[in-house]
């Protein structure tokens, strides 16, 4: 255990506005997440200053713009900067999310992916000729077309669970299309946004842009939540505190990325061997606390015994403890709690009939990887989100019984299918439910670049830079007559 790496860390209890860190009396306890230690404290926001945050933003943006081009070099600068200063985020996020040091890694490498893709986009802001000749009457030489403006002052609120990446998801494309940010990051996860907060300073965000408050999401969400002076609201969290968000943006837009129960389908003519390593890793990394992380596996009943023994090996060798040691698979949950919520789903389960294949045992924060088996469709473990390490086998005898579960949940964020039958798989889609459908991969897939968002209680808009943008931004219509 390397506990003195974590106490290395030193952050002040500070916000930062208006490109000022500001010292607050009032503090937020961090917590290393494995260790249970206290190893620095986050800044927590008055309503005045929650206040100050937001006039800061609506300020710069009525009376500074960044263009296009500085945009752009801006975000590759911090994307330079981020690769740089690897150790100190790497540290910080293993620290402060449990999450492993490959976990971290991979979030590291996509928010590089993030930001570089976003400058590229801020270059890329159209709107389209409008072919207004098509309407009867209408003068040929008269020209329409749109042009795509940034909203004003964004909001972004945001989840434990990707500290670093989804944190630049919002904030990155925001800047991109040209607004302000109010940022609030969860309260068990601040240091990783203080660091990108540092690097997009660094890399020459002008004062004002990017402010970043702390405080706990039932008054300093709720405060923000408040202001009329923000325009927009993206999110990521949970379904529940998602429809507050809606309820207080009335008209103001929002993007909401929410929950999910994620299913991935594995067929009886799929490569067994290929989707049990996928749903391994799609199920347990980041201890299963991943709005995509697989938790019903669908298999066709021709196959499961196999699948299952396939599955069960491999998770036999994960190994599950201290985030910091190379070999861990599975680190601690966010908090203690969680871990025994998780635990007391699968007793519930196992007390109902369902089978423990493997794990169910918890120790502190820490949730071995779980497999069971016999489930109902009653059972918490696959009715509700359980966002820790547990999955359950579900058997299907034709392949439509399986979409039919698939979709049978309130949510509709994604879903995995694994087939050799590419005329099912393709012939079959449009019936499933969700944002994102992937064929040979698990629900958990995901780059970058792409549209990324639900349907149904898992939300809408679009995080991917490109689409954030686009939902970043408002159109104009512009029309001239020649006269
Ligand atoms: P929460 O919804 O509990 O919290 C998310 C953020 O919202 C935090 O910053 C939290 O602040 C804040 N918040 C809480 N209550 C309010 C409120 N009333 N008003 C404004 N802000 C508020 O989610 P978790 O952090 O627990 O994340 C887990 C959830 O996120 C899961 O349901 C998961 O599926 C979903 N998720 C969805 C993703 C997607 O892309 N669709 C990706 C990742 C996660 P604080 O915690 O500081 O109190």
């Amino acid at each position: 255990m390397e506990r003195s790496k974590a106490m290395k860390l030193n952050f002040d209890p500070a916000l930062f506005i208006g490109g000022e860190w500001i010292a607050t009396p009032d503090r937020i306890a961090v917590r290393d997440k494995y260790t249970g230690e206290v190893f620095g404290h986050a800044g927590r926001a008055s309503r005045d200053l929650v206040e100050r945050a937001v006039a800061v933003a609506e300020r710069t943006f009525k009376t500074r713009s960044l263009h296009p081009y500085e945009r752009y070099e801006i975000l590759s600068a911090a994307a330079r900067l981020l690769r740089e200063r690897k150790d100190e985020v790497l540290r910080t996020m293993v620290a402060e999310s449990g999450f492993t040091a490959n976990d971290c890694l991979n979030d590291f490498n996509r928010c590089i992916q993030t930001l570089t893709v976003s400058a590229e986009e801020a270059k890329r802001i159209t709107g389209e000729l409008v072919p207004i000749q098509g309407a009867p009457g209408q003068d040929e030489r008269r020209l329409a077309f749109t042009l795509r403006m940034p909203v004003g002052v964004v909001c972004a609120i945001t989840p434990f669970n990707s500290p670093l990446n989804t944190v630049a998801h919002k904030v990155a494309p925001a800047l991109a299309a040209g607004n302000t940010v109010v940022l609030k990051p969860a309260s068990y996860t601040p240091f990783s946004a203080i660091l990108l907060c540092r690097i997009m300073m660094d890399a020459g965000l002008p004062a004002g842009f990017l402010n970043l408050v702390f405080g706990s999401g039932s008054d300093v969400g709720q405060w923000l939540l408040e202001d009329q002076r923000i325009l927009y609201y993206t999110f990521t969290g949970s379904t529940e505190v998602g429809r507050v968000i809606q309820q207080y943006a009335g008209l103001r837009r929002t993007q909401l990325e929410l929950g999910n129960i994620s299913a991935t389908i594995v067929c009886a003519d799929a490569s067994l061997e290929a989707a049990a390593d996928k749903c391994v890793g799609a199920s347990f990394r980041k201890a299963g606390q991943v709005c995509t992380s697989v938790q019903r596996i669908l298999v066709d009943a021709k196959v499961i015994e196999r699948f299952a023994d396939l599955l069960a090996q491999r998770t036999a060798k994960l190994k599950v403890g201290d985030p910091r040691e190379a070999d861990t698979f599975v680190g601690p949950m966010i908090d203690e709690k969680e871990a025994e919520r998780a635990e007391s789903w699968v007793s519930a389960a196992a007390g109902a009939g369902a089978k423990i294949m493997l794990g169910g045992k918890r120790n502190g924060a820490l949730f071995a990887p779980t497999i069971l088996r016999n489930v109902r469709p009653d059972m918490k473990v696959v009715c509700e989100e359980i966002f820790a390490p547990v999955i359950s086998l579900i058997p299907f005898e034709d392949y439509d019984r399986a979409i039919e579960i698939a979709n049978a949940t309130p949510f509709g964020l994604s879903v995995g299918v694994f087939t050799n039958d590419v005329t099912r798989a393709l012939g079959t889609i449009r019936r499933l439910q969700m944002g994102t459908i992937h064929i040979n991969d698990t629900s958990s897939s995901r780059v970058d670049l792409m549209p990324y968002g639900g349907v149904k209680d898992s939300g809408f808009g679009k995080e991917g830079p490109r689409y954030a943008i686009h939902d970043m931004t408002e159109e104009r219509l512009v029309t001239l007559n020649v006269i």
